[in-house]
């Protein structure tokens, strides 16, 4: 047999199939397996995408050499999809089948040097070990390795590690019969007390056993010692078994006893659309348009419940799951250990964990972020998305896929509907959903029959302040001190984290930026530091400006750190809990100041937009934007649209419950049209506005785009390689193409790379996509000189 292998280096040379020969005696070699294959001189790891019988091949085939896993990782639809993507987003398919897999089992190479002759092994140089390459870094050195290497005294390996580990835990099994125990107990010294107690609980739960180690000695109330005396004794056996990390055991089952909610007419009619189509196995796509708090997720479970009765299988994507502790919890309390859950929060153990569950078909629900669109799960009757118009769903990095038309792709495969769910859908979607491409379903009321909250603007050019800072409105402030009397809670948002957003000189008008990123550094004062919020660079906070020495130093701006300072000033009595970067980046940090937000601990939640989100906290009865304007001005076509979602977002977070919400919005730009829509929280008129925006300006919807951008750390040459991209790409495309640059992007250097960028807007081209192959292809030339290209195929940031 022939196994068609892809091998694990990204580079284009080797962006395609390899052949091997299958040796007779190798088992378990499968579509999707993982496997070991001699490479020139080297052995690599590599994935078999095909096989077959016979090759084209007129030479000798070299021989496979292993199988890695027992099951093959990958399941044949996901080896697939590899081939499709790989070619839609301009990425190497060995990138996109890595990004398939959990980080531990995304192959680590270490270059080793080793000796290879007798009197090499013997120099003390190696110590009769190899040296690993990474670590050298002094010029002597690699001379002489590099003499060895010539004298054919060494010669270099590449080690693959494998990471990923199988958790065990110690299991004790019974060795005698029940009848034995009994009188090995009669037998025993009555002050052998820690004895008496093992073998009376053994024989009281000799129907147990095997027992893990933790439930034994918590059951007996003995330490290991005891039963490792008793393993001497011969009276009990130990081995190890495998078992599971649980990452979501913290999330409580609290509220499992809460009944099921009877569906409203608004969603029962929603789910009496999807249902059809999971049992007719149809490949639909439905965009359920619901304001915030109409309860779609109460339809998204419904959908599941039917899918898990036909016997199927329900993949659901959330935005980032650490954001959304709530949902989590809630499609855990429905489905219990059917389900296993995804993200990024988790550390590399229970990824792999809960990774293997969904491989080895455990679990029938699979929830998670962005990269859970890859999850092994097989047969699947369903695929939500819920909050469809997150940018987070778009992967910023190589490979720069969305996990949303990731979804489409598998729903075709499957045969099953999707359900991409928002109360503020994507542009892209909503326009889909007009020319019924999808399937659109409204839930027009909240759940619960309240009114949305009203919403009030504040004009900050006209407003009085409560404090010194220009930062919190006396209305504003008001207005919280109200609702704290009636012991109701706040949200409020300020999407600037740190204390000051730069440091201005007075005397010489110098900002303190980075020094690698064209950026200003924010003030950030509980860490006494000056920090770049791109790169992470921090220096300590000036006294004097560094530029001219002069004392008259200011710092401006505001940030979350700062409006805390200000609360605890104007409003004392108040407790206020801060979320943002700086204080969730602690595991589990996220989900706690969330706990004791909802316990009422608290009666401020401050934070940048990750509160905007899918909290639902009952109490919460005012919601206020500090600065509308922080997203507004980006020089990006979609500003609009981000903004109006994160306001409308927000907004949704209060009066939830039985109690009237209000919102509260300060803004520079009160006449905006983003805002004024935001404050009627009227989806429906600001899509059809912002579709005559986008008609005027050639943007999408109206026009598919592509970024491609040039990074170097010499601007010069970036700007010359981007110009013959242009060139190419004028040559060959027609005269309905537009194509905008080389410019420089709005923040034009980033971790000391200049980045030139041209954007191609388009909407039928039949060349492109093989141009943009070629391009790919010519980056690896150019790669040589320092120069980076990326393509970004529909990217959501143009900047
Ligand atoms: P959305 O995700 O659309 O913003 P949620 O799904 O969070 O809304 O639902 C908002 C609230 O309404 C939740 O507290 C939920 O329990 C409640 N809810 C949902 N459906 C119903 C229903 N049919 N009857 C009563 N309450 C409901
Ligand atoms: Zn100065
Ligand atoms: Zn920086």
């Amino acid at each position: 047999m022939i196994a068609q292998v892809v091998i694990d280096i990204a580079a284009k040379q080797t962006d395609r199939i390899f052949e091997y020969h299958v040796p007779d005696d190798l088992d378990g070699v499968e579509i999707g397996s993982r496997v070991f294959v001699p490479f020139g001189s080297r052995k690599l790891q590599g994935f078999v995408v095909g096989l077959s019988e016979k090759s084209k091949y007129q030479g000798e085939l070299k021989d496979l050499l292993l199988v890695v896993d027992e099951m093959p990782p990958l399941t044949p639809e996901l080896v697939e999809l590899s081939n499709a993507l790989a070619n839609r987003i301009f990425a190497y398919r060995i990138s996109i089948l890595k990004t398939m897999l959990p980080r531990v089992m995304r192959a680590n190479y270490r270059k080793i040097l080793v000796p290879i002759t007798d009197e090499a092994k013997k120099m003390p140089y190696f110590h009769g070990d190899p040296i690993d390459l990474a670590n050298v870094t002094d010029n002597q050195e690699i001379g002489r390795i590099n003499r060895l290497l010539r004298s054919q005294d060494a010669k270099i390996e590449y080690l693959v590690e494998n990471r990923a580990k199988v958790k065990k835990a110690n299991c004790y099994e019974l060795t005698l019969a029940k009848k034995d125990y009994i009188s090995l107990y009669e037998e025993l010294r009555t002050n052998a007390v820690k004895q008496r107690q093992l073998l009376m609980f053994v024989i009281e739960n000799y129907e147990q056993f095997p027992m893990m180690q933790n439930e034994l000695e918590q059951g007996a109330q003995l330490k290991t010692e005891t039963l490792t005396s008793a393993i001497k004794k011969g009276w009990l056996e130990r081995s190890q078994t495998e078992i599971y990390r649980d990452p979501i055991a913290s999330y409580g089952r609290s509220k499992a006893s809460q009944p099921k909610v009877e569906l409203n007419e608004d969603q029962k009619e929603a789910l009496a659309q999807i249902t059809p189509a999971i049992q007719t196995k149809a490949a639909k796509t439905f965009l359920l348009e619901g304001i915030t708090g109409s309860g779609k997720t109460e339809v998204y479970l419904n959908a599941i419940s039917k899918t898990l009765e036909l016997g199927k299988n329900a993949l659901m994507l959330v935005p980032e799951i650490s954001l959304t502790p709530q949902m989590v919890e809630q499609v855990k309390n429905r489905f219990g250990d059917q389900i296993a859950v995804l993200h990024s929060g988790l550390s590399e153990g229970e990824l792999y964990d809960e990774w293997r569950r969904i491989r080895r078909g455990e679990v029938h629900v699979v929830v998670g972020a962005r990269s859970a669109v890859f999850a092994p799960l097989t047969n699947i009757g369903l695929i939500v998305i819920d909050e469809e118009h997150e940018s987070s769903y778009k992967q910023e990095d190589n490979p720069r896929y969305h996990a949303r038309d990731v979804a489409i792709w598998r729903s075709k495969y499957n045969s099953c509907p999707l359900v991409l769910g928002s109360a503020t859908p994507s542009l892209d979607s909503r326009a889909r959903a007009q020319k019924g491409v999808y399937q659109l379903l409204e839930l027009p009321k909240r759940a619960n029959a309240k009114k949305l909250p009203e919403v009030n603007l504040i004009d900050l050019k006209k407003a009085d302040f409560a404090g010194n800072q220009l930062d919190l409105s006396i209305q504003l402030v008001d207005a919280i001190k109200q609702r704290l009397q009636k012991k109701e809670q706040v949200i409020l948002m300020l999407n600037r984290r740190g204390f000051a957003s730069f440091m201005l000189c007075r005397e010489c008008g110098y900002v303190m930026k980075c020094p690698n990123c064209d950026l200003s550094l924010t003030m950030h004062k509980d860490t006494q530091q000056m920090q770049c919020h791109y790169c992470g660079y921090a220096t300590a906070i000036p006294q004097i400006c560094p530029n001219c020495h002069s004392k008259r130093i200011r710092f401006l701006g505001t940030g979350t750190q700062k409006v805390l300072e200000e609360l605890n000033e104007l409003i004392p009595e108040a407790r206020v809990l801060r979320m943002d970067v700086d204080t969730t980046r602690r595991k589990g940090a996220f989900k706690k100041i969330l706990d004791t937000f909802g316990n009422h601990e608290a009666d401020i939640l401050l934070g940048t937009q990750m509160i905007a989100k899918g909290l639902d906290f009952p109490n919460v009865t005012l919601v206020g934007v500090i600065n509308a304007d922080t997203g507004l001005w980006v020089p990006d076509y979609n500003a609009s649209e981000r903004t109006f979602e994160l306001l409308t977002q927000v907004a949704g977070r209060a009066g939830r419950a039985e109690k009237t919400g209000e919102v509260i919005i300060q803004t520079f730009n009160p006449d905006h049209y983003a805002i004024k829509f935001a404050k009627k929280q009227d989806y429906e008129n600001f899509y059809a506005y912002e579709m005559k925006v986008r008609h005027a300006g050639d943007y999408p919807p109206y026009f598919y785009t592509v970024l491609v951008s040039v990074a170097s750390k010499n601007e010069q040459n970036a700007a010359k390689e981007a110009f013959k991209i242009k060139k190419q790409l004028q040559q060959h495309l027609s005269s309905s193409a537009i194509i905008l640059g080389p410019s420089p992007s709005a923040i034009s250097r980033l971790k000391n790379q200049y980045y030139y960028q041209i954007l191609v807007k388009y909407k039928k081209e039949d060349n492109l996509n093989s141009l943009l192959h070629q391009i790919q292809d010519s980056a690896q030339k150019v790669k040589r000189y320092g120069l980076n290209i990326y393509i970004d195929n529909e990217p959501e940031r143009i900047m």
